[in-house]
């Protein structure tokens, strides 16, 4: 048996139009899964790159949104990718910016697992979260307040949800990502010597790419991280290592 194969396997991606999220959900198809790229846009472009599965238009903070779908069919894989980011100085952060990642990041986050782990527990069935976190999840950052907190909570409630759930038949695990080559960081990559300064504090030395992200979701997706519970994995290019 292939223990990194997903072929049998349903796999939901959130925020799959674009980035990391649509390399996840490129590289889970390739291994076998038959993949629901879900997003608040559409995601066609990521379903002609699979060549199979589907999209879903949702929005994840509509918490009624992830139960829906979870009751509606069963799914073994789920990948919490959407994640967005505001930047101000923590003298200037609104509460609006504060609510707004934290609603994105740390809570919609959580209801989704919850809606998958009820379903997935009532089935008496097995299943695999792989949940995004940051270099952020384990260092302050500047300018980012909420962001830093929504990504603690990942790590943290990840681990917690592996504690009640690793005896129930689900993993749950998240990805730390360093700097990745998206959309999300193309305003860093453009200035020269922020861009710069960056790669000399990145041992590995270059940038990452989104299919760094995606390698590591399909191993935490498959039988092959069938007793990795609670982890989060650096894939940064070394930089925590530092
Ligand atoms: P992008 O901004 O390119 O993609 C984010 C995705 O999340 C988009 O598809 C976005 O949809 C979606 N999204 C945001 N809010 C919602 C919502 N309410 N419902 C559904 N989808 C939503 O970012 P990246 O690909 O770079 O980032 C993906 C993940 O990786 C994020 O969690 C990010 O924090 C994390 N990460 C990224 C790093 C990097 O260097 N790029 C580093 C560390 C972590 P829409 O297009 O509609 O906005």
């Amino acid at each position: 048996m292939n223990r990194f194969s997903l072929a049998g396997k349903t796999a939901l991606v959130t925020g799959a139009n674009t980035g990391i999220g649509a390399a996840i959900a490129v590289a889970l198809s390739g291994a076998g899964a038959h993949v629901i790229a879900a997003g608040r846009r559409s995601c066609a472009d990521t379903v002609a790159s699979m060549g199979s599965g589907e999209e879903m238009l949702l929005d994840f903070t509509d918490p009624m949104a992830a139960k829906d779908v979870f009751a509606s069919r069963p799914i073994d894989i789920l990948v919490n990718n959407a994640g967005i980011i505001r930047r101000a100085d923590a003298v200037d952060f609104t509460e609006a910016d504060w609510d707004d990642v934290m609603d994105v990041n740390a809570k919609a986050l959580f209801f989704t697992c919850q809606a998958f782990g009820r379903e997935v527990i009532a089935r008496q069935a097995t299943g695999k979260i792989v949940n995004i976190a940051s270099l952020l999840s384990f260092q302050g950052g500047i300018r980012v307040p909420s962001y830093t907190a929504s990504k603690h909570s990942v790590a943290g409630l990840t681990k917690l949800l592996a504690n009640e759930w690793a005896g129930k038949g689900i993993n749950v695990n998240a990805i730390a990502p360093g700097y990745i080559e998206t959309n999300n960081t193309a305003a860093l990559r453009a200035d020269p010597d922020r861009n710069q300064a960056i790669l000399d504090r990145i041992p590995a030395g270059r940038w990452g790419h989104a299919q760094d992200i995606a390698d590591s979701a399909v191993y935490l997706s498959a039988p092959a991280s069938d007793y990795v519970h609670g982890t989060i994995l650096n894939v940064d290019g070394g930089w925590l290592a530092r």
